[in-house]
């Protein structure tokens, strides 16, 4: 099956995260109504005491959905709004999923969205690293199915016959002088993240991967570039070489 890509819209997402918000505080206000005569049986304060707490729950994560939606919309925003901002998208994106689901919104769609919306607020920090602390991480379906060569252990195995786009990642990375790892899945990813230590790292992966992996390993910057699947999912992916040297070239000192 030949999956052809939709740009997407970070607008889809906001409005989903905003939506899910909005059903999370109402919930949490119909739990308290209910749970207030009994709580008021033990003690008086008791629902007080619970309705503040969720109360400063909910404000939390609304404070990180506005800081989102400020950022995207330009103006600064302070640091002490990313904390709560991705504790709000961890919180809210399985419920804006199912959302998306009701609304007969591919969860693709809501995956590339974030996937744009993260992209966007990592771009806008204008974060610089050395280009040792930049780790280029992509899977290993980008390897030429029929490929004998060990990738995954060392890249330097290549032979750079042109088959696939390892050579090209291998001969981009080494230009600019960052990491590259090729692995095989996420728990391998987190391995490589923990030995290499980078500062910033540029992913390229499918939606799944990349929405799951950019929210794993945050507070580490990662600009997510998401791969081409001309023979369907997890078989020899392409990746457009301009946007990964771009995304390197955004990413480091000059
Ligand atoms: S470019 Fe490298 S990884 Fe790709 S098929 Fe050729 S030898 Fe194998």
């Amino acid at each position: 099956m030949i999956e052809v890509m939709v740009r997407p819209k970070k607008r889809l997402f906001i409005a989903l995260i905003l939506v899910s918000l909005s059903l999370a505080a109402l919930s949490t206000y119909g739990l308290w109504m209910v749970s207030f005569p009994g709580l008021a049986n033990i003690s008086a304060y008791l629902p007080f005491i619970l309705g503040g707490l969720l109360a400063a729950v909910i404000l939390v994560i609304a404070f990180g959905v506005i800081g989102i939606i400020f950022a995207i919309l330009g103006f600064p925003t302070l640091g002490v709004f990313q904390g709560p901002a991705w504790s709000a998208v961890n919180l809210l994106f399985p419920m804006a999923i199912c959302l998306g689901k009701l609304f007969d919104v591919d969860k693709e769609r809501v995956e590339r969205s974030f996937i744009e919306v993260s992209n966007h607020l990592i771009r806008q920090k204008n974060i610089k690293v050395s280009p040792d602390k930049l780790l280029v991480l992509t899977p290993h379906c980008i390897q030429q199915e029929s490929c004998p060569y060990k990738i995954t252990r060392d890249v330097a195995n290549c032979h750079k016959c042109g088959n696939c786009q390892v050579g090209e990642l291998i001969t981009i990375t080494n230009t600019y002088g960052v990491k590259l790892a090729i692995v095989t899945g996420g728990t391998l990813a987190r391995k490589v993240i923990k030995t290499y230590r980078p500062q910033a790292v540029l992913a390229i992966a499918c939606e799944r991967d990349l929405t799951s992996g950019i929210q794993d390993v945050f507070p580490l910057p990662v600009i997510g570039v998401l791969n081409d699947r001309p023979y369907g999912p997890c078989c020899n992916t392409r990746v457009d070489m301009q946007c990964v040297e771009k995304a390197i070239r955004d990413f480091i000192k000059a």
